[in-house]
């Protein structure tokens, strides 16, 4: 049954702790979930698709209903071709909900029968963002606890030493 199969879309540069509780809570809720990583031209990532891919792929190993694919272009085409009607979102703190308000309008506008359904993270990764990952990584902070082990390896081979890490 379609209702069955979710979608959770994201960039996923890199996947973190927080996308990983979103992951956990649409397991339990549905039967299938498809993590759909966007391969978006107008976008520089800061990890290509296949190294983003293989991070996800690799934290949610034995997770046996959730499945790991790329996508392009717009998401309630990749929907149909999933034969899928939910998108599953992640919220955060009030500053998500604009943004995220605005897609799931637009993709109810393209696709009625479509519908978002948001999920919020444990409060320990309320405030936690892929890109916030790398500004701490890249100034040589630790971030164990908030990404995957497959990440913080990732991290520290993109930011040696933290780009501006002093001496102490
Ligand atoms: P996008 O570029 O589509 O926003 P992201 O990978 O940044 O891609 O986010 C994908 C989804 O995961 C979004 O709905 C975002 O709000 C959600 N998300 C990201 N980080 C967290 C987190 N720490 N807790 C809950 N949801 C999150």
């Amino acid at each position: 049954m379609a209702d069955k199969r979710a979608v959770y879309p994201g960039s996923f540069d890199p996947i973190t702790n927080g996308h990983l509780d979103i992951i956990e809570r649409s397991r339990r809720l549905f039967d299938e979930v498809v993590l759909g990583i966007l391969e978006n031209p107008e976008k520089v990532p800061v990890f290509p698709i296949a190294q983003r891919l293989d991070a996800v792929r690799e934290a949610v190993a034995g997770m046996d209903n959730v499945s790991v694919d790329t996508f392009k272009g717009l998401l309630v085409d990749y929907l149909d071709h999933q034969n899928a009607r939910v998108i599953i979102r992640g919220i955060r703190a009030v500053s998500d909900f604009e943004y995220e308000f605005q897609m799931a309008m637009m993709n109810r506008r393209l696709r009625s029968g479509i519908e978002t359904v948001f999920l919020m993270p444990s409060e320990t990764y309320f405030f936690l963002s892929s890109q916030l990952v790398h500004e701490v990584a890249s100034l040589g902070g630790d971030v164990t606890g908030l990404v995957p082990p497959g990440v913080l390896g990732m991290l520290a081979r993109k930011y040696p030493r933290g780009r501006s890490r002093r001496k102490r």
